[in-house]
């Protein structure tokens, strides 16, 4: 059978006509994995879900909510789109730009973008600029130069990267059988992802599809968290470039996902985030870019602080969550290798091998 992309798949959802070209890479339908041994390290009453949503095409979640952008930007007759990226937005524009025939052009920081990341814009054909300055300042100036030219903003102010980025909540309620998870656990950067998710839960409970809505838990890391912190960071630091953002456009919007949902938005630590990071590829198996693992470094934290002890399931004994992996780990290979035993270098050597191994002992006779 074949799987179309969110577009197809939710159209009665999304804002396209009947004869609307639609572009897209038949994104979305991730994989949505439980994590048994993670849950049971966790706390003793949760039930995790895994939304693997590095497994999209370009490797991240910005894939649900690119092809609405560039369909609206074909559709609107735009022949360049632009965007800011701290990696993921500008791998995913380019490859739906190449896929469209159109232009694009991205503006990074320089120097904090991951390697899988800027190898997917450049391979893809795209303008890539790096601006001695942080995302921020490269925003401001995309917002300013798509205002005054015939160029599309595809960044998630881009009204139509939320519309498609909704179709996550989709999927989750649908797997469900029509109910969301109790909570639900994401990264915040720029807090489009959060505005998107709150929004495709609300519109799906209107329509009768979903029974109730999640609790919104949102980690941002501590040296990029200008929402828990209730003012802007002028230079967001986090070793989790995706979100190293110290203005997020859509703050409100966060804020208002947080409040409505009776969620939390917190942050956690660079530590705490590794640790969530290696935690994931070894006792899981899923293998995450450091962003993602925040939501998971967040849970733990919050099960530590007791938040999880007096919650009721509303279904069942156990309180499901769901932890929403926004890109895969072999976006930033840097990060996986540092974090991670090295390899020996051996002679080509049976005893050598096994010595290593702990095995040189006679285990098998
Ligand atoms: C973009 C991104 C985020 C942050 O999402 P926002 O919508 O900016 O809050 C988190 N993780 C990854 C991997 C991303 O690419």
């Amino acid at each position: 059978m074949r799987i179309a992309g969110v577009i197809e798949r939710y159209r009665a959802f999304m804002p396209v006509q009947d004869n609307t070209r639609v572009i897209s890479l038949n994104e979305g339908s991730t994989p949505l994995i439980q994590a048994y041994k993670l849950s049971a390290a966790i706390h003793p009453k949760l039930e995790i879900w895994l939304k693997y949503e590095g497994l999209n095409p370009t490797g991240s979640f910005k894939d649900r909510g690119m092809t609405m952008a560039i369909t609206k930007a074909v559709e609107d007759g735009f022949k360049v789109v632009m965007c800011a990226s701290t990696g993921n937005t500008s791998a995913s524009a380019a490859a739906y730009a190449a896929r469209a025939g159109i232009k694009c052009a991205v503006l990074i920081p320089e120097g904090k973008i991951a390697l899988g990341k800027l190898s997917q814009a450049m391979v893809h054909g795209a303008k890539v600029i790096q601006i001695k300055g942080n995302f921020d300042e490269a925003l401001t100036l995309v917002r300013q130069i798509c205002s005054k030219y015939p160029i599309c903003l595809v960044n998630s102010i881009n009204p139509f990267r939320i519309e498609g980025q909704k179709s996550g909540a989709f999927e989750i309620v649908d797997a469900f059988d029509g109910v969301a998870p109790d909570f639900q656990a994401m990264p915040v950067g720029n807090a489009g992802n959060i505005t998107a998710y709150w929004k495709g839960y609300k519109e799906y409970k209107a329509a009768g599809k979903a029974a109730n809505l999640p609790r919104m838990l949102g980690f941002q890391a501590a040296g990029s968290a200008p929402i828990v912190l209730g003012h802007p960071v002028a230079e967001p630091m986090t070793y989790a470039t995706a979100i190293r953002i110290g203005n997020p456009a859509s703050w409100k919007t966060a804020e208002e996902a947080r409040d409505e949902s009776n969620g939390v938005i917190g942050m956690v630590t660079d530590h705490q985030i590794k640790e969530a990071y290696k935690l994931l590829a070894r006792t899981e198996g899923v293998f995450v870019e450091p962003a993602s693992a925040a939501s998971v470094a967040g849970i733990i934290k919050l099960s530590q602080n007791g938040f999880f002890d007096n919650v009721e399931p509303l279904y069942g004994e156990m309180i499901r969550l769901v932890c929403i992996l926004t890109g895969h780990g072999l976006k930033d290979p840097d990060s996986a290798i540092a974090a991670a035993e090295q390899p020996a270098t051996l002679e080509p050597n049976e005893e050598a091998i096994l010595e290593v191994l702990g095995m040189l002992e006679p285990a098998f006779a």
